[in-house]
């Protein structure tokens, strides 16, 4: 058998009628950039996330990168976030000409650890960017607290995390600005690339719709740097079609993710997912903690099982990062992590047959690196 961490293959097979009509009548209309279903997907994406606003963009990474500049936070000021997580978070924040400041995390959600963040604020610190990875909450109620008590803005990355809840309200209603990707592979993805960035401040809301088409709110009138980062009719189409389904979409995840942890119950050796109390996981990853990962990695691909490794290398070791000259050894917890983690295959449409093939595969895996050595 052969189990992929993702087919989307299969989810284009139940929606695929759907989204080829709405091209084609996107195609038909010649209205290709800001029209329509750019202003219906905005609309329907931010009732959806609990915000009143929502300013369709290229990418999650724009949606990072336009949520600083739009709080005006740029060369001298300092970013409080993960080095767990992937390269876009901190790449927004060094395009901006900021500083990222890495926090470890909690080694039980993979999110940032609030109770670490307190010690780093310092008087360049102007914001908190917690990452809701793997689609799992950060602690949002303490984010919140820090953030109002030192004056700081809250930038949520969602882009793991579409339809995730805290205590009953969607990430990203909480901080300034929350930013979401809809690249293929997230849990909400469209079929090129896509981001949308929600908030609550009307203020906030306006300047990202001037800075994401060229910097001025009225055409050939530019009041400010900005850049080309709209998304297309085709790909807002998509998006809209597909919304609908997120929430089903979610609740096949995390009933999968739970098939997983009953499998993997008799094993011991095998540490399993876990969730924060009153909040709502959506699973973009189900990701395990394994002893001799990347021998078992290894043999998981040759056995067919495609599991992947987010993130191999930490954000503080990266070449990209030198320049902070933040040491191996300072961020213990995301530096352990990173060498245990595991996500399995996990999308909607995975069967039971093949969930029970992974898990009897990881075993195996194991049992022969221990055997080896
Ligand atoms: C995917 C992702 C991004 C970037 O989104 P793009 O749409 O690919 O630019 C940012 N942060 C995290 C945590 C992501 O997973």
């Amino acid at each position: 058998m052969r189990v992929p961490i993702l087919d989307t293959k299969r989810q284009y097979e139940t929606i695929g009628k759907e989204v080829e009509e709405k091209v084609v009548e996107v195609l038909r209309s010649g209205s290709y950039i800001l029209g329509q279903n750019n202003k219906a997907l905005e609309e329907d994406f931010a009732k959806y996330c609990d915000c009143k606003h929502a300013v369709a963009l290229n990418s999650g990474t724009d949606a990072l990168h336009l949520a600083l500049r739009a709080l005006d936070i740029g060369a001298g000021d300092e970013v409080i976030t993960v080095a767990f997580t992937f390269v876009a978070t901190t790449e927004a924040i060094g395009i901006v000409g900021a500083k990222p400041v890495f926090v470890d995390i909690d080694p039980n959600t993979f999110n940032i650890d609030v109770d670490k963040i307190e010690s780093l604020i310092t008087p360049q610190t102007k914001a908190i960017l917690p990452v809701h990875l793997y689609g799992q909450p950060c602690d949002m109620d303490k984010i919140m607290d820090i953030a109002k008590r030192h004056n700081l803005y809250v930038i949520e990355d969602c882009c793991q995390a579409v339809g995730a809840t805290y205590k009953g309200k969607k990430v990203g209603s909480f901080g300034d600005v929350g930013c979401y990707s809809f690249y293929p592979t997230k849990n909400l993805g469209t079929m090129g690339d896509g981001g949308m960035a929600v908030t609550n401040s009307e203020y906030l809301k306006n300047r990202m719709i001037a800075l994401r088409n060229h910097g001025g709110a009225i055409r050939y009138y530019h009041d400010e740097i900005g850049v080309n980062s709209r998304l297309d009719e085709i790909q807002a189409a998509i998006l809209r079609v597909k919304l609908p389904y997120i929430d089903k979409w979610n609740k096949q995840r995390r009933e999968n993710a739970y098939r997983y942890n009953e499998l993997f119950a008799k094993y011991p050796e095998i540490e399993t997912p876990k969730e924060l109390d009153d909040t709502y996981c959506v699973y973009h990853q189900y990701t395990i903690k394994i002893e001799n990962r990347d021998e078992v990695h290894k043999l998981l691909a040759e056995n067919g099982v495609g599991a992947m490794i987010y993130y191999p290398v930490p954000l503080h070791l990266q070449k990209v990062h030198e320049y902070l000259n933040v040491k191996e050894g300072s961020l213990p917890v995301t530096e352990e992590n990173t060498k245990l983690v595991m996500s399995l295959p996990m999308f909607p449409e995975l069967t039971e047959e093949e969930q029970k093939y992974v898990v009897e595969t990881v075993i195996k895996c194991l049992n022969q690196t221990k055997a080896a050595v």
